[in-house]
């Protein structure tokens, strides 16, 4: 396991955030797909706040559990992420789709993406890995300063 982190937080809260996503599976709205999907973000203020996947009988509609988390976090007031932690019921990693790692990096690039084996292992990521060469609001600000 890895042991250094890009943005400051304590081992013991990277450990109840890796459990926080494996937890958050358990209200997972998946009745068509069956595959369950945690997800723990951390804020800035040492918050961790959960989501799980929603889905939906039209499939388009379904959310995924970092969006859930991301969209509960920013409603409740906060902005900045250290980290997520994201974990499903497979043997494999899972990563974000590609929709979820542009609303993560919305928030910020620096965030830290753990994705989480029930058995606690996890792989970390940067956003930048997970989305190269992101679109952010610092294209808007440029396409703003050439007018
Ligand atoms: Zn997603």
């Amino acid at each position: 396991m890895e042991t250094s982190f890009t943005n400051s937080y304590q081992e013991s809260t990277l450990t109840s955030l890796l459990k926080r996503s494996i937890k958050a599976k358990q209200h997972s709205h998946s009745p068509y797909s069956k595959f369950r999907v945690g997800a723990a973000l951390l804020t800035d203020t040492g918050e961790i706040i959960d989501g799980c996947n929603v889905e939906n009988a039209s499939y388009g509609l379904t959310i995924c559990a970092e969006r859930t988390a991301l969209v509960k976090a920013v409603s409740m007031g906060f902005k900045k992420f250290p980290a997520i932690a994201i974990s499903s019921d497979t043997e494999k990693f899972i990563a974000p789709c590609g929709d979820c790692r542009q609303v993560i990096a919305e928030f910020g690039l620096d965030c830290d993406v753990y994705l989480v084996k029930s058995d606690l292992s996890y792989k970390k990521l940067s956003v930048s890995e997970l989305l190269p060469m992101t679109f952010t609001s610092e294209d808007l600000e440029r396409a703003k300063l050439k007018k």
